[in-house]
């Protein structure tokens, strides 16, 4: 039976790396693979670009309102696996949806995506994810300490943050993130 996969870490964990060389190990076997994004706004990003250059069309961008089994209709049943990036922004019931196609259509899952927000609060997505997912793997990324980096933490204008929305549409803020070890991410929320 097919298995729903949760690959979760925080930014910078490599995780569009690992799903497109996925992609790619799939359709050299000749395997038809279907990509999907969710999206937290209209004008989402229709390309998985990873850091190292790997490049790949998104099939299908997936908005709050969406059923997935509706995009995909009656494609379900030719397809070997579904690859999902940015897990994190599905709604609950779309993880539902994800896990009864692996359940339902024998159709593997495969979601990638954080697990909490910068504020380290779980996603609803995620925290969905992690409810339902037969294999959990966590994808390490290294803290500026050395130690194993879990968190993601907001930084505007250089400085860490620690108040505003868990997900901002707004391109004029430039927010950038770094990922932090639990420690480190008490010593800059208290200083
Ligand atoms: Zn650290």
């Amino acid at each position: 039976m097919a298995k729903f996969h949760f690959r979760y870490g925080a930014m910078n964990a490599g995780k569009s790396t690992i799903l497109l060389q996925t992609a790619y190990n799939y359709e050299e076997k000749g395997k038809k693979i279907v990509l999907l994004k969710s999206s937290i706004d209209t004008k989402g990003d229709e390309k998985i670009v990873s850091r190292i250059g790997l490049e790949r069309k998104v099939d299908y961008l997936i908005y709050n309102d969406d059923s997935i089994l509706s995009k995909l209709g009656n494609s379900i049943y030719n397809i070997d696996c579904i690859l999902v990036d940015e897990a994190q922004f599905l709604k609950r019931k779309q993880v539902d949806e994800l896990f009864y196609i692996t359940k339902k259509y024998n159709v593997p899952v495969i979601a990638f995506g954080l697990r909490t927000d910068f504020k380290t609060n779980g996603f609803e997505g995620s925290i969905r994810l992690l409810e339902l997912a037969d294999e959990l793997l966590e994808m390490p990324t290294i803290c500026k300490c050395g130690k194993k980096a879990r968190f993601n933490a907001r930084k505007i204008n250089n400085k860490f943050t620690f108040e505003g929305d868990s997900i901002v549409i707004d391109n004029k803020t430039e927010i950038k993130y770094e990922s932090l070890c639990g420690s480190c991410y008490i010593n800059e929320f208290e200083k």
